[in-house]
């Protein structure tokens, strides 16, 4: 079968390798079967060695349902009876964690700080000793809205200095950005199947240590679906996912496993970096800037600034591009006007050089002068 190949260079979901999406068409099967446990026994033990713990100090903890599913997860299930959750909100998705604490009516400090730099850790310090019952610090390691790199080691020792689990959410850098939950001093971090191992969207995943999820199972249960002991607790004693796992999607996500192991954490890290090099070259061609400066960024998404030109429309550019085989991104930052071209997904330089050629037709079939402004 042949499946016409497209170029995401959106946030994920990611392009695909046609071995992945192929791996869904499978014989029907009940997932209570034997068969598909051992699949997920695996598939678990697979996601902690990508980020390289321990399977005796860590376990991932799957659930069915887009990445934000694991945000709740984690924020509601690991803060302890009278304390208080402390998030860096630098970016929209640590907003999007500010208002799932919300929602719960949960205690929290919400640490404003810019959304092009990295937080002063001196505040975060200053608030932790200031508040010995901050019960989790919670930071997004790459907030993909701007392309923004936060310092997990450095925020996840102070947290631990002050008594406090640190959460991470590692949606956009993991199996991307080369990961070590104990030298990133890493208590939870998670991610999802549509992203850097370039599966399919359905399956999303908590990684966190196996001593503090038995911990957590004495705080109080704010979700019945969303409970992060008790998906583990149903998972390690019966090898299975509570409610109906995303079946084919997990098929899916086993093949981009075995791509991934395949390829390589640092040849896969390399690939990504080529790609952005490519986006960013392609860029300064066009004379476009970006909204955070480069010594800031993941490498994983560039936040493109819009050009000054009356002509520039971002759904007609978008449309040529797509109607092409390309699909660019809106961007996320309050008030600035951009774009994001990302470096997700099985792709490589060449893509980004095909791209470029269509987006500068694009822009000159728009009307927009070359190089902008
Ligand atoms: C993609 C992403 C999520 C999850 O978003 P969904 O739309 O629910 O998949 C969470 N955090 C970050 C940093 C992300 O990039």
């Amino acid at each position: 079968m042949a499946i016409e190949r497209k170029i995401l260079l959106n946030p994920g979901p990611a392009t695909t390798t046609d071995t992945v999406k192929m791996a869904q068409v499978v014989p029907d099967i009940c997932p209570r079967e034997k068969e598909f446990g051992r699949i997920m026994k695996e598939m678990g033990e697979d996601l902690v060695r990508i980020v390289h713990g321990r399977t005796e100090d860590y376990a991932a903890v799957l659930f069915c349902g887009s990445g934000t599913i694991c945000m709740d997860v984690a924020l509601n299930s690991l803060l302890e009876e009278g304390k208080k959750a402390l998030v860096i909100q630098n970016g929209s998705y640590s907003e999007r964690g500010c208002e799932i604490l919300r929602s719960y009516n949960l205690p929290l400090i919400e640490l404003k700080q810019p959304l092009d730099a990295p937080p002063d850790l001196k505040l975060v310090e200053d608030i932790l000793k200031q508040n010995p019952d901050v019960g989790y610090v919670y930071m997004t390691h790459h907030e993909t809205g701007s392309g923004l790199l936060n310092p997990i080691r450095e925020t996840g020792a102070l947290a631990h200095r002050y008594g406090a689990f640190f959460i991470t959410d590692t949606t956009s850098s993991y199996a991307m950005i080369p990961i070590n939950v104990y030298e990133d001093n890493i208590d939870f971090c998670m991610s999802s199947a549509q992203k850097g191992i370039m599966g399919m969207t359905g399956l999303s995943f908590v990684i966190g240590r196996k001593d503090l999820i038995e911990r957590s199972a004495a705080f109080p249960r704010r979700s019945y679906y969303c409970n992060l002991y008790l998906q583990y607790q149903y998972i390690e004693k019966t090898g299975q996912m509570h409610f109906t796992p995303p079946v084919q999607t997990i098929y899916a996500a086993r093949q981009a496993l075995k791509e991934y192991f395949a390829e390589g954490e640092a040849e896969k890290w390399k690939r990504h970096q080529r790609v952005m090099d490519a986006i960013h070259k392609g860029e300064e061609e066009l004379g476009l800037r970006e909204a955070v400066k480069r010594e800031y960024q993941s490498g994983l998404v560039s936040a493109v600034l819009y050009p000054e030109d009356p002509a520039w429309d971002f759904d007609k550019v978008h449309d040529y591009c797509y109607e092409r085989g390309f699909t660019i991104y809106p961007g996320k930052i309050e008030k600035a006007g951009t774009f994001r071209l990302c470096a997700l997904g099985a792709i490589d330089e060449e893509d980004i050089r095909d791209f470029f050629v269509v987006f500068r037709e694009a822009l000159e079939s728009s009307g927009v002068k070359l190089p902008v402004h």
